[in-house]
């Protein structure tokens, strides 16, 4: 018999779980120090090297900020909450366990809303909850040069949050942008530095895919070792063709965790996947329930700053910006701080975002900087706009003046100064100009003057070049007019 055959159109599923370093001073279960970057192993007690006989003491600082984000992303704050070890075998985990929650997390039921092609989407949390660190190892570049592995402790106990997601997000786009906006609200609450790169904000994700309009779950592959927000969506790129072109051939999706290749662009088969059984969890004994006083998570609700979409609303509200605008503006806590810098210095909102939204933005793009390590400052920028709007520049020249201040650091008063850019407001020269301009080109006079009116923007073109882009363009309109005029 021959199968029909339709062509289905698949959708992904994907959960992420963000595992964010917490950013205080001491460790979760000890009073060893989170700094990092310190020479391996100086970092470390009986404690955290889990020596027997040494007890954990959990750090309040640690629970105020897990408290903070649960309640930043609308979760319910459990009032007993119980740490559970989690047992497995790794060199990088001296205990044997790690220290983390299961039956009970600290957090649950929340969400975080993400610009979504111009509308805001509900991504559910599910839990939130708190463990410790492993340590790091090192291995050698080539077996060869160096046949060992390290293990650097320092790392061991330092404070995590877990945020899990609902398995609500459908494109790596969007898991990109639900990242973007954890990562924020973590910077927003100063509780994590969200550096990717070093590791403090690490992202696993779960992806399945099904036929678009089937409610059950396809089975799904983790993915690990994404360590930019890029990546993170590559991968997930990358691992939806796999398993679309799996279920084409008719053949089973294999329930696994895969590595990401960032080099190779693909993934990789890693191990089985392992379940929460395999883990053998129990409440850590060593540790009392975790209690949360009602009255604490209200004096921690109260201490919350303005959050991004509470300082998305405000800028809609006071700046009268575009939702766009006010949607980029907010993303991060340097870049608002930025604009409304800006702003006070150059109360016309609208032109600061256009400035900001175009050209400093595509800048720093094009060198994968963040707004923090822009070399024009909000002071420049303001003062920049002024001299546009007192006429000392014009808005043609201004796009140069940019360019030189983020290339140099320098004031644009001084750039201006120095390259001459002062643009040109004395009538007679531009008068000058526009006669030598008629001068050069006496048929195309003639054809204007006969009616055809199209050529005015091209004598407008030849006075600007002339001059170099610096005359008054409204100037050189209303002289040029006259002038043709005869
Ligand atoms: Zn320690």
């Amino acid at each position: 018999m021959e199968r029909e055959e339709i062509s289905v159109e698949f959708e992904p599923v994907i959960g992420l779980e963000v595992h964010a370093q917490l950013l205080t001073q001491s460790k979760i279960f000890c009073g060893c120090s989170t700094t990092f970057g310190k020479e391996p192993n100086t970092l470390t007690c009986p404690v955290c090297t889990g020596q027997p006989g040494s007890l954990p003491v959990v750090n309040r600082k640690a629970v105020e900020f897990a408290i903070k984000l649960g309640l930043a992303t609308s979760c319910r704050i459990a009032p007993y909450s119980l740490f559970a070890r989690k047992n497995y075998f790794y060199p990088d985990l001296p205990k044997g366990y790690q220290i983390s929650m299961y039956e009970y997390p600290l957090a649950e039921n929340g969400f975080i809303e993400v610009f979504v092609q111009g509308q805001m989407k509900r991504i559910k949390i599910i839990r939130i909850h708190m463990e410790e660190d492993a340590g790091k190892l090192k291995h050698g570049e080539t077996p060869e040069t160096a046949p060992f592995s390290y293990v650097d402790f320092n790392r061991t106990g330092v404070p995590l949050v877990e945020i899990v997601s609902g398995p609500d997000i459908r494109s790596p786009q969007e898991a990109g942008d639900y990242l973007r906006k954890l990562r924020s609200i973590l910077q927003y609450l100063e509780i994590c530095t969200g550096n990717m790169e070093e590791g403090s904000f690490r992202c696993d994700a779960n992806v399945s895919v099904r036929p678009k309009g089937q409610n059950e779950l396809g089975t799904r592959t983790e993915l690990k070792n994404m360590n930019s927000f890029r990546h993170v969506e590559k991968a997930l790129e990358y691992e939806i063709k796999r398993q679309i072109s799996i279920l084409e051939d008719r053949e089973e999706v294999i329930q696994e965790t895969r590595l990401w290749d960032a080099n190779q662009g693909i993934t990789v088969s890693m191990r089985g996947k392992e379940e929460a059984h395999d883990y053998r969890y129990f409440p850590d004994p060593d540790l009392v329930p975790l209690r949360v006083e009602g009255t604490w998570i209200e004096e921690i609700r109260k201490g919350l700053p303005e959050l991004p979409d509470q300082k998305k609303e405000r800028f809609l509200r006071d700046y009268k910006i575009p939702e766009y605008d006010a949607e980029i503006l907010t993303s991060t806590k340097d870049m608002a701080f930025y604009f409304e810098e800006g702003v006070r210095l150059f109360p016309e909102p609208k032109t600061v975002s256009n400035w900001m939204m175009g050209e400093l933005l595509r800048e720093l793009n094009r060198d994968e900087r963040e707004i923090d390590q822009c070399p024009v400052t909000p002071q420049h920028l303001a003062e920049m706009l002024a001299m546009i709007e007192e006429g000392t520049i014009s808005g043609k020249i201004a796009k140069d003046v940019f360019e030189e201040m983020y290339r140099t650091g320098e004031r644009p008063t001084r750039i201006v100064k120095d390259k001459g850019w002062i643009q040109i407001l004395d009538t007679g020269e531009i008068e000058r100009t526009i006669q030598r301009v008629m001068e050069t080109h006496p048929k195309l006079v003639e054809d204007y003057q006969k009616g055809k009116e199209k050529l005015f923007g091209f004598f407008v073109g030849e006075v600007m070049k002339e001059t170099k882009g610096k005359a008054n363009p409204k100037l050189v309109n209303e002289l040029l007019r006259k002038k043709l005029q005869g």
